[in-house]
């Protein structure tokens, strides 16, 4: 479904990514690892266009990415953003809305539903302002909101960022839920143990390069991985 080749990209003239190579099928979970600084954002952020490319390329569903960010929701790729940047002056149900904008509005209400039957708390909340949620709910919420734009593949960035580890299962056991119906995602993630466990292929990356690739579940028990991101 996504194929990234040789993706470079630079802050200002010095280079972050130098020569990514990475592909999600349809339908698995794939997960990006590595420490602080390693690149992930950036490659995110590229992937959802908001960030220049200076080398490589991605095809998605088979053609070159070219569009602007804006257009990538409509081609069916959604990033939910580091820090989930949810709206917090406007209510649950609003930035639920927002997340549809992309699309036609025929099956809002019963996307919308269905997100509420995933997050039975959003519903709760609806109509209060978005702020006043908890760490946890706000995250549910960003994925929520990225759904609504009805993605093919959805790019997560960081969702365990700053959750207590029960919440950390809880948003991964609906990551799982989502593949099961069919979702294709991409996960950056700092907490490699969570990530692993959960994805179908995995690759850790290091100051801006891939240098180990494979079943997450290998990756899992591999010392390599286990002495420098697993902390074991
Ligand atoms: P984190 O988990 O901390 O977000 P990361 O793996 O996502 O780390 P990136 O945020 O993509 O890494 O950063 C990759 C490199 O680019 C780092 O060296 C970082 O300092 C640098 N960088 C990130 N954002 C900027 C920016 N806006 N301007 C200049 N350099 C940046």
């Amino acid at each position: 479904m996504l194929t990234v080749e040789g993706l470079k990209s630079c802050y200002g003239r010095i280079e972050v990514l130098h020569g990514v190579d990475l592909e999600v099928a349809e339908g698995e979970i794939v997960t990006v690892v590595g420490a602080n600084g390693a690149g992930k954002t950036t490659l995110l952020r590229c992937l959802s266009g908001i960030q220049p490319v200076s080398g490589g390329r991605v095809i998605f569903r088979g053609a070159p990415l070219t569009a602007a960010a804006h257009g990538r929701a409509a081609l069916g790729l959604t990033q939910s953003p580091e820090g989930r940047q949810i709206f917090t002056n406007l209510s649950v149900e609003e930035n639920l809305r927002l997340g549809a904008y992309s699309r036609s509005s025929r099956g809002v209400r019963s996307d919308m539903a269905e997100s509420y039957a995933m997050f039975p708390i959003l519903e709760e909340k609806r109509h209060l302002p978005a702020g006043g949620l908890s760490g946890g709910q706000q995250q549910m919420l960003a994925i929520a909101r990225a759904l609504m734009a009805r993605p093919s593949c959805l790019l997560l960035d960081e969702p365990s960022m700053g959750l207590a580890p029960l919440l950390t299962k809880q948003i991964f056991d609906t990551l799982k839920t989502l593949r099961d119906r069919g979702m294709t995602i991409l996960l950056v993630e700092q907490n490699a143990r969570a990530a692993l466990g959960l994805a179908d292929r995995a690759y850790v990356m290091e100051t801006g390069q891939v240098i180990i690739s494979g079943m997450a579940r290998n990756l899992l028990t591999d010392p390599r991985i286990r002495d420098a991101y697993l902390g074991t």
